[in-house]
């Protein structure tokens, strides 16, 4: 191996484990059930019009984490949604979540320039839907710096990472874990052990994705792939929410 490889090896490692270890929000999930969320990440138009159809034809709904600066745009994840997108996504009921205005890379942009770009993408979300408020995050690109995640903390019921894992036990709100089914790589047994296990552990296992497409980018996934994953979710006893949903049920467990 380079010296550079390992180089970069190593401070992913020192990035992986500082985002994990500082200003943590605990939440403890104590659940009778467990649950299961849907997030796509940017968003492209083929997540809500192809995957939110998936979701909605078994009566579920998911939540889109949007970078308002993206809206029309081509990016490596596809074609972007548009501003009437939007509309259709809340009167469906799906949930609209925060990924900043300018997709900044969590741990490349300082913390400030970080915490800018999350306000800034309220204040669009405001001229664009006014009424409509982000409660949740997820991260762009890369895990948060320590300071990042204490910045945003004040705004946000909870912030989404990745981790290829399912959350359980005592989690950080600033930190949750979360699993990219495109990093499968179609492998649909690992994906159906995950949602087994969530459902031993009566956990929380969130999946994140891009683009859901017959010849999807890098970064998405096939609907057929798509479909088995939510049919495997539902056979599973699992509750099927949006974030925001899953963290109101768990802040306030019936008796
Ligand atoms: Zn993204």
């Amino acid at each position: 191996m380079t010296s550079l490889r390992l180089w970069s090896r190593a401070r992913g490692r020192y990035a992986r484990e500082s985002a994990r270890l500082f200003f943590k929000r605990p939440l403890v999930i104590s659940s009778q059930v467990p649950f299961i969320s849907f997030s796509f990440d940017d968003f492209p138009r083929s997540a809500l019009y192809t995957g939110g159809s998936i979701l909605r034809s078994s009566g579920l709904a998911g939540t889109y984490y949007v970078s308002l600066g993206l809206m029309g745009k081509q990016t490596p994840t596809g074609t972007m949604f548009l501003r009437e997108d939007l509309s259709v996504l809340l009167e469906e009921g799906h949930e609209l979540g925060c990924h900043t205005f300018g997709h900044c890379n969590a741990w490349e942009t300082k913390p400030d320039a970080f915490e800018d770009s999350v306000i800034e993408n309220r204040r669009k979300l405001n001229d664009l839907m006014p009424g409509a408020a982000f409660k949740t995050l997820s991260y762009p690109i890369s895990v948060p710096r320590p300071f990042t995640k204490r910045r945003v903390a004040k705004h946000f019921g909870c912030c989404r990472c990745g981790g290829q894992t399912f959350n359980v036990g005592t989690t950080d709100l600033n930190y949750m874990a979360a699993y990219f089914l495109e990093q499968s790589r179609g492998n649909f047994e690992e994906v159906q052990s995950l949602i087994e296990e969530n459902r031993k552990a009566k956990g929380w296992l969130i999946f994140a994705t891009h683009d859901i497409s017959d010849d999807p980018t890098p970064y998405g996934c096939r609907p057929e792939f798509f479909q088995s994953v939510v049919r495997c979710a539902l056979t599973s006893g699992a509750s099927i929410l949006p974030v925001v949903q899953v963290l109101e049920a768990l802040r306030s467990p019936t008796p």
